[in-house]
């Protein structure tokens, strides 16, 4: 039995763990308090855990037979999990950070449905009521889990292209509807009424189609939408976490699951505006999505020039716009790329760096990046902010970026990521690219920019690249010395 003074300790430590979850979720908000933010939450996370232990404790042991057999269970299950993350994020690399965040949200979402799956086939759900919030629990749980794997596996390049076919929309329609009949025939069948199934067999087929619903989802979805997907099975799980949590009685992962759920929900929301997409279109119709018709042809070629002449360039231009991109984070080239800025300062040019809200493979990772390097806040702009002011700069030097200064978004009703916004670069007097040969970007698309008259290309590592450019630079103060 859990006396007055257990459950008031139990209710204080879940408060605080939602007070330390939400206050942490707010300094994420900025590069400057973000990692703060994490180990905040992370105190949080380890309150909501003694939380949960401590409501276990208190249980009576007549009511929960194998009470201790189940704590050791957790513990141990806690033990591997944990020593598993620990291990994966200290050695996973800046590159490969969205697959392990997709495949995280999926292990939530399967936790969540772990746990349904045990209320459900246990037959201890209390009322219709508790039973309907655990059969939703349980589908989104399920496909997200499933979503989520689908996910990881396109940005790890196990699946290669988006998986389409004739009348997928109407298939993956059947299936959601078939998940939600059976779920409709579960609450039938233990309120007493007709069955078509056993009803194990009924909740076995429940998840099957959920999980089913999330692979069917998923597919078709890839190029410039996968951070929105990402996203919103970040918001499921949380919704998923949320629901059990109701279930189980557990305000911790209750309140937990909807910090993670409303997060995910605006991140969604705000990632969908910025790439001037709608939930709808980004899960039912593709990017640029076009029956048959072929890319544009791009004429000219590309003009390679080399590090050192374009380091002497921007060192004697006015102003400078840096567009960094997915090879930055490859080259890991950032404290590089700011010691070349600051030499660019200190001869008074002026120097801003330009985000794209995809730039690199996950929400934030080119802020991230620079701020690891260092490079002040006030250095940094988004797309809506810095637009336009290319049109009005000497020189945009692109760094490890393609798609997301690739005019053809603009454009070309025919590219895969037509009606993408980008970043104006090709608007600037002269650009430079910094990559390492003709590769393309993400999205498989060639960039027209690179053809233009003014652009010019520096082939090579970024981070080798800015080696160059460095030399350069500080050469020309030795040689007037
Ligand atoms: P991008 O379009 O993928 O282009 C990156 C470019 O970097 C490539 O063309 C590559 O050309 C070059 N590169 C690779 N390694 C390099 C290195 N070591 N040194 C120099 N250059 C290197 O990148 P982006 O412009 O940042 O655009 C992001 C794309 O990823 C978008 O299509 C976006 O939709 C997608 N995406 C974003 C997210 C997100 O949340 N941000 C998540 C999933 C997908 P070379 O091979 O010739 O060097």
């Amino acid at each position: 039995m859990l006396t007055l003074i257990s459950q008031l300790i139990i209710a204080v430590t879940g408060f605080l763990a939602a007070l330390l979850l939400m206050y942490g979720l707010k300094r994420m908000s900025s590069p400057a308090t973000a990692a703060s933010g994490i180990r905040v939450a992370g105190v949080g996370m380890l309150a909501a855990v003694i939380a949960a232990f401590l409501y276990c404790f208190n249980l009576d042991p007549a009511a929960q037979p194998h009470i201790w057999v189940n704590l050791g269970l957790a513990i141990l299950a806690m033990a591997i999990g944990g020593s598993i993350a620990w291990w994966s994020g200290k050695t996973v690399k800046m590159t490969a950070m969205p697959q392990m965040v997709a495949i995280y949200n999926g292990m939530g979402g399967g936790a969540a449905a772990a746990i349904a799956a045990v209320e459900l086939f246990g037959g201890r759900t209390n009322g219709t009521t508790e039973l309907i919030v655990t059969l939703f629990g349980a589908m989104i749980g399920s496909l997200s889990l499933s979503g989520s794997i689908i996910a990881w596996a396109k940005l790890d390049g196990v699946l290669k292209a988006p998986l389409q076919f004739g009348g997928q929309q109407m298939l993956n329609l059947v299936v959601a509807a078939v998940t939600l009949v059976v779920g409709a025939a579960i609450v039938v069948a233990v309120a007493g009424g007709p069955a078509l199934l056993p009803l194990p067999g009924l909740i076995a087929l429940f998840f099957g189609c959920a999980l089913v619903f999330g692979i069917l989802m998923t597919l078709p979805i890839g190029g410039a939408d996968m951070p929105v997907v990402i996203s919103i099975y970040n918001a499921a799980t949380g919704l998923a976490v949320g629901l059990e949590g109701y279930v189980l009685h557990n305000p911790a992962l209750m309140i937990a699951g909807m910090v993670v759920g409303a997060a995910g929900t605006l991140l969604t929301v705000l990632m969908a505006q910025a790439m001037n997409r709608t939930i709808f279109n980004v899960l039912f119709k593709r990017f640029g999505a076009t029956k048959g018709q072929k890319h544009s042809a791009i004429a000219g070629e590309e003009k390679p020039v080399e590090a050192g002449d374009a380091a002497i360039f921007m060192r004697y231009a006015k102003s400078v716009i840096i567009v960094p991109g997915y090879g930055l984070a490859v080259s890991q080239g950032q404290q590089k790329l700011y010691d070349f800025v600051k030499l660019l300062v200190a001869a008074k040019v002026s120097v801003k760096f330009a985000i794209h809200p995809v730039a690199g493979r996950m929400p934030g990772q080119m802020d991230v990046l620079l701020a690891e390097a260092g490079v002040p806040y006030d250095m940094i702009f988004q797309l809506a902010d810095i637009n336009d002011q290319f049109a009005t700069t000497d020189v945009a030097l692109i760094i490890g970026a393609n798609d997301v200064v690739n005019p053809a978004a603009r454009t070309d009703k025919s590219s895969p990521i037509f009606g993408m916004p980008i970043l104006n670069a090709d608007k600037a007097k002269k650009v430079y690219v910094v990559k390492r040969g003709q590769g393309k970007g993400y999205s498989g698309v060639v960039n027209g920019l690179f053809y233009e008259p003014e652009a010019f290309m520096v082939y090579g590592d970024a981070s080798a690249v800015l080696g160059k450019m460095i030399e350069a630079v500080k050469g020309l103060g030795k040689a007037a010395a």
